[in-house]
């Protein structure tokens, strides 16, 4: 059988980014009063900015086409040449960003190695180094919050009133890779605000969780936005009539948490019904909407459970040659969940019987 298209994924657990826009969005963007962002004239991408900066508990915001460019502005605003970056190792700036921060921004970065992607405060004091005018200056301290690749585990509030607390007296600023932030304040019951009151810039992703085509929105100061619109312009992020995008946008937000809660109830549904198969083990918690699977124990590898997936038009992410990741979305159902976990464990079974 033909490997389906994109489009044609019954069941996808790629990413949430893999959400199509629903009829909702569609209607409020055909709809959406424009103006030219670029000048600052469009009232839907202004009304945005605010509702996100109010949400956030910042001063300001900057409508941007996607989270890359939010993370690539708070370096460039940052940061200065030679300037140190201390961030988890397997943070989305260190591997999926380009090199941005280096090769844009002039930045390096110190990789920690923590746990699931959150480091603890000895691991931090210990990456900041002391004053030398022949080492880099540590500038910023990099929060992933939740993080990606560690597994979508929400770093305590506790660890970051510590981090920014000694990132003060350290002259280090903080900045939250906030992607899927809203997840982490779902998860834990903490008000986004309070994740802005810790950092000096961070920023949410639309295109993750709150399911938008495009779209995310920075947040700091406002002298740190005046600057970030700056380096927007430089990057080509200006836009022109960009309240057709941000109309999606506002359709997330109007549509609350409870789909984020609902994706955090499916993953965990998800790691019950995969544990129950022989040979399968769940790294980490499943705090959020992301699990990390290992099937080293299945004696099949990933990517040939992947293959069995794909046959009946379902995907997961292969993430090792033992590991996947499976990443819960507003597109994925309780009952997707339930058959992709009987076609996970039907895979498993047959390669049993294959090498038995
Ligand atoms: C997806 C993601 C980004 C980048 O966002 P885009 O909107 O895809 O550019 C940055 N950080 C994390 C943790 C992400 O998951």
């Amino acid at each position: 059988m033909a490997t389906p298209m994109t489009a044609e994924w019954r069941i996808d657990l790629f990413s949430d980014t893999k959400t199509r826009p629903c009829a909702a969005m569609r209607r409020a963007m055909a709809e959406a009063d424009c103006g030219d962002e670029q000048q600052d004239e469009d009232p839907t991408v202004a009304l945005l900015n605010a509702r996100v900066a109010a949400l956030l508990g910042k001063p300001a915001a900057l409508f941007l086409p996607s989270g890359t460019m939010a993370n690539l502005i708070s370096v460039l605003v940052h940061c200065k040449r030679g300037d140190e970056i201390i961030a988890d190792r397997s943070s989305h700036l260190v591997n999926l960003e380009t090199g941005g921060a280096a090769g844009v921004g002039g930045a390096s970065i110190f990789p920690i190695d923590g746990e699931g992607g959150i480091f603890d405060i000895d691991q931090f004091e210990a990456a900041i180094r002391s004053p030398r005018r022949n080492a880099p200056r540590p500038r910023l301290a990099w929060v992933e919050q939740t993080t990606n690749l560690g597994g979508g585990l929400v770093w305590p509030l506790a660890t970051l009133e510590t981090l920014s607390s000694r990132c003060e007296r350290h002259g280090l600023a903080v900045h939250i890779d906030g992607a899927r932030l809203l997840n982490a304040a779902v998860a834990d019951g903490v008000a986004p605000a309070t994740y802005g009151a810790l950092a000096d810039s961070l920023w949410i992703d639309f295109t993750k969780g709150l399911g938008s085509p495009f779209g995310a929105v920075l947040a700091g100061s406002e002298t740190f936005i005046e600057d970030a619109r700056r380096y927007k312009h430089m990057l080509g992020g200006a836009m022109r009539q960009a309240g057709i995008m941000a109309a999606a946008c506002h359709v997330s937000l109007d549509l609350g948490t409870a789909p984020l809660a609902q994706d955090h109830k499916n993953a965990r549904r998800l790691a019950d019904s995969l544990r129950a198969i022989p040979g399968i083990a769940i790294h980490h918690r499943v705090e959020t909407n992301i699990l990390v699977v290992d099937v080293a124990a299945t004696g099949l590898d990933a990517d040939a459970i992947q293959s069995g997936l794909r046959r009946a038009g379902a995907r997961g992410g292969v993430f090792g040659p033992a590991t996947m990741r499976l990443i819960t979305h507003r597109d994925v159902s309780e009952t997707d969940v339930d058959d992709f976990a009987a076609l996970f464990g039907e895979i498993v079974r047959g390669g049993e019987r294959k090498s038995a």
